[in-house]
């Protein structure tokens, strides 16, 4: 209690002391990485909507192909969904690489080219929200606007000790406050960058290592001895489940593919006509209905199933193989491929699964 009186009383100075530990800090560990050395909003924005889906281990090669397949916002904004779509693939939630396409072409066609330069202008654009405003707007113009992405929420939670959790909507302003209250105002860059580097390479989730983190002196969870709870999450929603029957056609080296339609899962990408349910669905329905479907089929089985979690939903994947004696009219509006061709279509990493065990990724 004393400590935090005293804290209170002092804060500006502790402020000024801890902020000045943390750069030093930050230039002596730093990684270096590629969106740290530019000032370019375009480059910042590609790695920070990236860095949204990914570690920066993985994240970094997907910043380069990005970087090296559109090198400015004029190509990524003249580039088909689908070219966006097919880099995309893996990093899972498509919307932001949609959204992503959107804004580009925002930039491109309306705007001159030109990134707008504070953070309220960059969150009016699709797929921007305060963290990714506050991230360009500081790194490439140097505004003080404080970040606040998981690792500034861990290390503000434990060095406030502060329990409310980070995803309610008084923890997001609470914590919102203290960061920008944290920040530097003569470095807000390095600051935010320096922040989050400390969340990911010191203040981890487990096992913080506290005796070489520069913000110990006024780290109150390290004093009170409660980092390990910290940051406080609600509970999250019930996670659903869904049942997707895929159906695999064959004929003459071609299969039926769709493309997914919009305010569904991957909406733009492709995979194999579906039957879809909330419920488990009896193998000998599904057989009975393919069947229907495919009057000339000469033989169906099942030959490949899994399980894929999404962020609210758990998916249970089965897919039937059908040969045909002929082929058939097109279903759910898909339409004939050539096999060979089948990796060229962006897809979901489930149907890339699913590709891979049927052997159709040729290199
Ligand atoms: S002292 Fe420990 S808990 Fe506190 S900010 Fe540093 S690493 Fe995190």
């Amino acid at each position: 209690m004393c400590f935090f009186l005293n804290f209170i009383h002092f804060r500006p100075y502790f402020y000024q002391m801890s902020q000045q530990n943390l750069l030093t800090w930050y230039h002596q560990n730093k990684r270096d990485l590629p969106w740290r050395s530019t000032r370019d909003p375009y480059k910042i924005w590609l790695s920070e909507i990236i860095l949204q889906q990914t570690r920066v281990e993985q994240g970094l090669n997907y910043f380069l192909k990005f970087v090296d397949e559109f090198p400015t916002v004029k190509i990524l904004a003249e580039a088909s969904q689908e070219q966006i779509l097919k880099l995309w693939q893996g990093l899972g939630y498509y919307s932001r690489a949609r959204n992503m396409h959107q804004t580009a072409k925002i930039i491109h066609f309306d705007l001159d080219g030109k990134f707008p330069e504070n953070s309220s202008d960059l969150q009016k654009l699709k797929g921007i929200g305060p963290y990714t405003a506050a991230a360009i707007a500081s790194f490439a113009f140097n505004e003080a606007a404080a970040v606040l992405d998981g690792n500034v929420f861990r290390v503000l939670s434990r060095i406030f000790d502060e329990n409310t959790p980070i995803n309610s909507h008084s923890g997001k302003k609470l914590f919102s406050n203290l960061a920008q209250d944290f920040l530097n105002p003569l470095y807000p860059a390095l600051h935010n960058q320096a922040i989050m580097e400390l969340g990911a390479l010191v203040c981890k989730p487990q096992n913080p290592d506290c005796p070489n983190c520069p913000l110990q002196t006024i780290c109150l969870a390290y004093q009170r001895k409660t980092y390990k709870n910290l940051p406080v999450k609600e509970k999250k929603l019930k996670v659903k489940s869904r049942y997707l029957y895929y159906m695999y056609f064959e004929y003459n080296g071609k299969t039926l593919i769709r493309k997914r339609v919009s305010g569904d899962i991957w909406e733009g990408l492709y995979d194999l006509p579906c039957i879809d349910s909330d419920s488990l669905i009896d193998e000998i329905v599904i057989f009975e209905r393919i069947s229907e479907l495919a009057l000339n089929q000469s033989k169906i089985e099942k030959i490949y199933a899994l399980k894929h979690q999404l962020t609210h939903r758990t998916l249970f994947a089965e897919f039937f193989k059908i040969e045909l004696n002929q082929e058939i009219l097109a279903i759910q509006d898909s339409f004939w491929v050539d096999l060979a061709l089948l990796k060229s279509f962006p897809a979901s990493r489930l149907f890339e699964k699913f590709q891979q065990s049927i052997n159709l990724h040729h290199s």
